[in-house]
């Protein structure tokens, strides 16, 4: 992932000119205060959790690997010692459902949908292990004392079981995968289906929230500690609307198929991450998704 690689480099880079001090908050990640007790938390590896801070206790917003989750937790106990109830995982896929046993034995409880256990229990990663908690159904609320978490499974989008978390008392959300500032698409667009993408950026567009944390972002590290918006989700939206516009065109035009990924451009995007390296990449993908039918694709009993 070449845009990543050129991260962990410019962090490398700043590193070695900055003082001990901010190189000693390299090593334990960076975290701000984004809303009222909202925490955004990154170890610079372009993977971004968030906490939320109680009266009675912590939630936690995606663990991604034990190396995160151990510097993760000792950001939260940089700012309170109140216990950490919950962790949160968003989906299935390793890169995010890895680490929660450091969490666990912290005492709180992991939590992910049941689809995405599921998943886990047959796909076991290296670094993964069975949540301590399960949920179903599209909907349901955790309750932390003075704040709620709300659960939204919003049915097939990306992996499995994929949930949205929405804290209305601090107008906050959670938001993995499905908004990514500042990036294309992620290279072949590996486990999306693509037109419920768009649909669930729309039910999330309908939903309250003023500030969130996007578990990827590329905006400039410091921009991005500040977590993303509404406009982000939009933007995602209008993407993917806009590469098919761009493909449908070709189609019309009579582009032969394996011209079009060369053909298809948008500069509007130029400035995005990954723009070079994937755009073409991103462009097999839909035309392969609007040429067979949309993938991947199962039956929903939630
Ligand atoms: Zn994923």
């Amino acid at each position: 992932m070449p845009s990543l690689l050129k991260k962990i480099a410019a962090i490398s880079g700043a590193c070695l000119v900055s003082t001990q001090a901010a190189f000693a908050a390299n090593e334990i990640g960076q975290l701000r205060e984004i809303g009222d007790g909202v925490y955004s938390f990154t170890i610079g590896e372009g993977n971004h959790s968030m906490f939320v801070v109680g009266e009675d206790g912590v939630a936690v917003f995606e663990t991604f690997h034990s190396g995160h989750a151990a510097k993760l937790l000792t950001a939260v106990r940089s700012v309170t010692d109140k216990p950490v109830k919950y962790a949160f995982i968003s989906h299935n896929h390793w890169d995010h459902a890895s680490g929660g046993a450091v969490f666990s034995d912290a005492g709180a409880k992991t939590i992910m949908h049941r689809k995405a256990a599921a998943w886990l229990k047959a796909n076991p990663g290296a670094d993964t292990t069975s949540p301590d908690k399960t949920w179903s159904g599209s909907r349901k609320n955790i309750d932390m004392g003075d704040f709620t978490v709300n659960m939204h499974y919003l049915g097939l989008n990306h992996g499995t079981g994929l949930t949205v978390f929405t804290i209305p008392e601090r107008r906050a959300a959670y938001i993995a995968d499905l908004v990514t500032p500042n990036r294309v698409m992620f290279s072949v667009v590996p486990d999306f289906n693509i037109g419920e993408w768009e649909r669930s950026l729309g039910a999330l567009l309908e939903m309250d929230f003023d500030i969130a944390v996007c578990s990827h972002n590329e905006l400039p590290v410091d921009e991005a500690l500040n977590g993303c918006t509404r406009t982000h989700a939009e933007e995602e939206r209008q993407f993917i609307r806009d590469l098919r516009s761009a493909i449908l065109a070709e189609f019309q035009k009579g582009t032969a198929f394996m011209e079009i990924p060369k053909a298809v451009r948008l500069p509007q995007y130029a400035h995005w991450v990954g723009y070079e390296e994937w755009l073409e990449m991103n462009t097999y993908r839909l035309m392969t998704d609007l040429f067979m039918g949309p993938f991947p694709w199962s039956p929903d009993d939630e």
